[in-house]
């Protein structure tokens, strides 16, 4: 029976196939032979138990993707890498309701949301299989006295270790896949021990489209050991990483082992700038999902709304009623919207900024509590909007990474331009007006690594993603995404 033939039902999609490491095509216990339980958020009930990688796991997963660079893989060309590609794109498409409730189920987003990925993702993986047939380098005239001609040619960087976060490992696993397999790296990837089950189940699907074994590899267990042992590998050439701005400092202290060069991608605290002028049809369910979305855990949510004095009173009116109708619940409800956040650290987390910043000034609008009857067993928290919010509080200077809106009331673009970058992070911004001359204004005076106007969080892997301050660098998507996997080799030749 394939899995196609099945139903999807929570049960089916977890018991199917044993859980263990993934090292050269074969599903291992670690080495310790221990296990740690993944939960799902929206029950506080254990789903599966997780290899606990250690660092000897690591050596052995290292080894099967240089064994796997070296061997076979290295002699596919592009156009049969981009036909895998294709082929994946495919059968990922037909399977993708599996995919959506096993996403569901680790990291409680709601159905409704994780198959709508369905057709976002299938567009990236055809994205790098074009990509595939477009490595290139130059032949270039130089000034050599002899008759030496020159070119460079980008090459196959080698094992990539690939270490994301719990927050969409669905689509975040892509961006390091589609690099690798483009390219013909290797990968190593260690998934979040809060939502390690979609990038396992995805290894299997690659087999499934004829990818070699040990192509890639994945090694589940806890951040500090696992995470840790990876990025200071020897063994690895290039690490693309996908976290919170505190590991991204310790990947880079971890990086000088083999000078890794690195992709970050790190934290945010995104501003996004309404003025009076706006279309507030647009502009209110705009920029509240611009938070809300997966329960405000991305990160380029919008969470610093800073809103033009002149209507503050009327919009944060018409927030308060769209955040009372937004449906919170256990995401298998095919009318739920938001689920839960992914675990009880991350609860106590975002109900302590949430229950500290009336002390700072703050008032409460909407929200602002956990919910409880059926839900009370998940990590649920009220989509919650702050209005008197200033720029120096905690709530508008540290990510949050919950449904936690604060509005910021501002009088002059100046003044909204000079708070928005006041800030340690660098990733995202948005601006909603109907005046081009403010509209330009904006998108020249703010710094982040990107910028929506009159929108929020539309990201299509051929323009590109990326953020800088403390949000990291290096971009995803876009022609510089294969800088990654890639090396210039210069090679001069006597002719
Ligand atoms: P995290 O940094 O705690 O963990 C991310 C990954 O790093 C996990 O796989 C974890 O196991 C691993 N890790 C932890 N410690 C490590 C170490 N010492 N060495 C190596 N690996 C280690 O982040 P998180 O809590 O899983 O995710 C939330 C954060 O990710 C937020 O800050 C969010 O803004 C950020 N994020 C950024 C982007 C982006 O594109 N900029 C996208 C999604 C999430």
């Amino acid at each position: 029976m394939t899995i196609s033939d099945r139903q999807i039902t929570p049960d089916s999609v977890l018991t199917d196939r044993p859980h263990g490491l993934i090292i050269d095509g074969k599903t291992v216990p670690a080495a310790s032979g221990k296990t740690f339980a993944t939960l799902n958020p929206a029950t506080g009930r254990e789903i599966a138990q997780l290899a606990e990688g250690s660092s000897e796991d690591v050596d052995r997963a290292v080894a099967a993707a240089r064994r796997a660079f070296e061997g076979p893989w290295s002699k596919w060309t592009p156009t049969q890498r981009q036909a895998l590609l294709i082929r994946v794109a495919g059968l990922l498409a037909d399977r993708f309701d599996e995919f959506a409730m096993i996403e569901t189920l680790d990291m409680g987003a709601p159905l409704s949301r994780t198959k709508m990925l369905k057709e976002p993702i299938r567009q990236m993986i055809m994205f790098f299989a074009a990509q595939a047939l477009n490595v290139k380098g130059e032949t270039l005239q130089n000034s050599l006295p002899l008759n030496i001609q020159s070119m460079t040619i980008k090459a196959p960087v080698g094992v990539v270790a690939g270490i994301i976060p719990w927050n969409g490992p669905l689509i975040s696993q892509w961006w390091v896949l589609g690099g690798v397999l483009a390219t013909g790296c290797t990968a190593v990837m260690k998934p979040a021990e809060d939502a390690s089950l979609s990038v396992l189940r995805m290894v299997d699907l690659l087999h499934e489209a004829g990818m070699p074994e040990g192509v890639v590899n994945v090694v589940t267990g806890y951040g500090a050991v696992t995470g840790e042992a990876l990025a200071r590998h020897p063994g690895v050439d290039r690490i693309a990483f996908t976290g919170s701005t505190v590991t991204g400092r310790r990947i880079i202290e971890a990086s000088t082992v083999g000078m890794k060069k690195l992709q970050l991608e790190l934290g945010g605290k995104s501003p996004d700038i309404v003025f009076a002028d706006a279309d507030m049809d647009k502009a209110v369910p705009g920029a509240a999902m611009g938070v809300f979305t997966n329960s405000g855990q991305v990160c380029y949510a919008g969470t610093r709304l800073f809103v033009q004095r002149s209507i503050q009173e009327e919009f944060v009116e018409r927030l308060k009623q769209f955040t009372a109708s937004v449906k919170v619940g256990n995401g298998l409800d095919p009318d739920v919207q938001l689920g839960p956040l992914i675990s009880q650290k991350q609860l106590d987390r975002v109900m302590g900024y949430v229950e500290s910043a009336p002390g700072e000034g703050a008032r409460l609008a909407v929200g602002g509590e956990r919910l409880g009857g059926d839900l009370a067993e998940g990590y649920f928290v009220k989509p919650t909007v702050f209005a008197d919010v200033t720029n120096s509080m905690r709530i508008a200077q540290e990510e949050i990474f919950g449904p936690v809106i604060s509005v910021i009331p501002f009088d002059e673009a100046e003044d909204a331009l000079r708070m928005a970058n006041d800030i340690d992070y660098g990733l995202g911004g948005a601006v909603w007006t109907r005046d081009v001359s403010t509209m330009y204004r904006m998108i020249n005076g703010i710094r982040t690594g990107t910028l929506w106007v009159n929108c929020y969080g539309a990201v299509d892997p051929a323009v590109g993603f990326g953020g800088i301050k403390n949000s990291g660098y290096g971009v995803k998507g876009g022609a510089e995404h294969l800088d990654l996997y890639t090396y210039r080799k210069a090679v001069y030749i006597n002719i």
